[in-house]
């Protein structure tokens, strides 16, 4: 770790592109903020100054002072929400302090809820506790499982009020990421016919952040602008079908929450799904169910479609974008039936097509089972992870750890049918490695929202233990943790009765 005192080295790239692309401004005040967790883990990974987090900066982390050296703005983008463009939105309440340099290369900090910026529209610029806490766990919590997502370096509360349905109180999370520029940056560029700064920003990106464009752009014609659009492409796959496998509902994929590096960005309404069930539908404002756990893979087009048809002007040729746009139609069933292997212990190296398209139909007739009985989903999978690693080749399902698995469902005959064919598949190699393999990639702790739920009641108290005591737990999702047994547990009843808007 840097020692004390060592101020961060700031690059500020962003800066670079001019003021067409941010508006600078201060962050506001907040009143009497308080630490609510501090994220020492993701200072000792980017190895910045260890008294970053130290006291003497906690006006920083409220908007109450500026860390030396940053340079604060707002930048501005568009988007499509709920399908329909919505014209000019931009960082309404978040604010981008800089970009230091890191131990994992360059990283953005933001804060978020620091005060009203030109783009906040009617809003306030404020963010509640509820939704801070939500956030900041929640990007812990993906990247302990493994998925891209922007991280959270600490999370200040403060008194002040803030109206939404009720009245609740303010907080500010700081936020980092190599970059928080999305689809909506591009598409805002595009929609003005302001091509000179689209590409401006398109050229930034390949530069800084997707230099793969340059050598995707090979299989287009040599075109970096196609070449981005792939790299693009490529990334949301990868990230919906990690979203798909790990049972997460995103709730408000419009394309100005969409990241063109391929991160979980702007958690509101998210959810991890307790019984499975394609069409739930996480955020309560969505009441088309746009947004529902099956539909995300195909809104992720939707949004790539959008991002393409902005990317148009650069890449000068409607047809080539569109073809770039069919990868997906490869790259997402690709990812998501390597992801649903693992699942099942089965790796990819391996797998001829053939083998590959029957696993996908035995992956599908266990969701359609799990489906059609609402079975818990993250503990269904761990529990056939636990089955698979407690496995002597006896292959007994009457015998314990078998039974926590066909316990699980109703239609028992179906299970064990299904868990026959899983055998055969299987064949000769060890239950036991890939049941190893499985505990790896099936977790056993996910942030439920009835734990999000609980932390939120009690740090509206004033105490933030249970905030802390997540963060840590969520570190190692796949880790056993025995003495958190209860934090693996099925939803309690209340669970189903939260609901979650995009009021945050
Ligand atoms: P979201 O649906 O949360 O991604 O937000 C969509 C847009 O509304 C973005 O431009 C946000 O910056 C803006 N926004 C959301 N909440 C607020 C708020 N409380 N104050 C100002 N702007 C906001
Ligand atoms: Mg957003």
């Amino acid at each position: 770790m840097t020692p004390s005192g060592a101020p961060l080295t700031w690059t500020h790239r962003l800066l670079q592109l001019g003021p067409t692309f941010y508006t600078r401004l201060q962050p506001s005040p907040v009143s009497n903020p308080v630490w609510v967790a501090r994220n020492s883990g993701l200072l000792d990974q980017l190895d910045w100054p260890d008294d970053l987090l130290g006291d003497a900066h906690l006006p920083a982390f409220a908007g109450n002072a500026l860390l030396r050296g940053s340079d604060p703005v707002a930048t501005v983008y568009s988007g499509h929400q709920f399908g329909v463009w919505a014209g000019q939105l931009g960082d309404g309440r978040a604010l981008w302090l800089g970009e230091a340099a890191s131990a994992c290369g360059p990283h953005e900090i933001q804060l978020k809820g620091a005060g009203r910026t030109p783009y906040s529209r009617m809003g306030d610029g404020r963010a509640v506790l509820r939704s801070s806490i939500r956030e900041y766990l929640c990007s812990e919590a993906m990247h302990g499982l493994g998925i891209p997502t922007t991280r959270a370096l600490c999370l200040v509360a403060s008194p002040q009020t803030v109206v939404r349905e009720d009245v609740e109180t303010a907080a500010v999370v700081t936020r980092v990421a190599p970059s928080f520029l999305r689809f909506g940056h591009l598409e805002h560029f595009a929609a003005r016919d302001q091509v000179e700064a689209l590409r401006q920003l398109a050229d930034h990106l390949i530069e800084h952040h997707l230099p793969e464009a340059r050598e995707r752009a090979h299989a287009w014609q040599g075109n970096v602008y196609a070449g981005l659009l792939d790299e693009v492409q490529h990334r949301t796959a990868a990230l919906l079908a990690q979203w798909q496998a790990v049972g997460f509902c995103h709730g408000v994929m419009n394309t100005d929450n969409m990241s063109l590096l391929g991160l979980t960005i702007d958690y509101g309404p998210f959810q991890f799904m307790d019984g499975f069930n394609p069409g739930h539908i996480c955020n309560h404002s969505d009441t088309q169910g746009r947004y529902a756990y099956a539909r995300q893979p195909n809104i992720a087009y939707w949004n790539l479609y959008c991002l393409g048809q902005a990317l148009v002007p650069l890449i000068g040729d409607q047809d080539l974008t569109v073809a770039v746009l069919e990868g997906y139609k490869t790259a997402f069933p690709r990812a998501l039936g390597d992801a649903m292997r693992a699942k099942l212990g089965l790796t990819h190296e391996l797998a001829s097509e053939p083998l590959r398209e029957a696993d996908w139909t035995l992956v599908e007739d266990l969701l359609q089972r799990m489906a059609a009985e609402r079975v818990d989903y993250t503990i269904f999978w761990r529990r056939l992870s636990q089955a698979m690693a407690s496995e002597d080749g006896t292959w007994s399902f009457e015998a314990p750890h078998w039974q926590a698995v066909t316990d699980m469902l109703l239609d028992r005959p179906a299970l064990l049918a299904w868990l026959q064919r899983y055998r055969e598949r299987i064949g000769e190699c060890p239950a036991a490695v890939l049941g190893a393999r499985m505990l790896r990639v099936n977790p056993k702790f996910v942030l439920r929202n009835h734990l999000a739920e609980t932390a939120i009641v009690q740090a509206r108290q004033g105490d933030f233990s249970e905030v802390v005591r997540l963060q840590q737990l969520l570190q190692s999702p796949f880790d056993e943790h025995p003495e958190m047994e209860a934090y693996a547990g099925f939803p309690p009843d209340w669970a189903s009765q939260l609901e979650i808007s995009c009021s945050s």
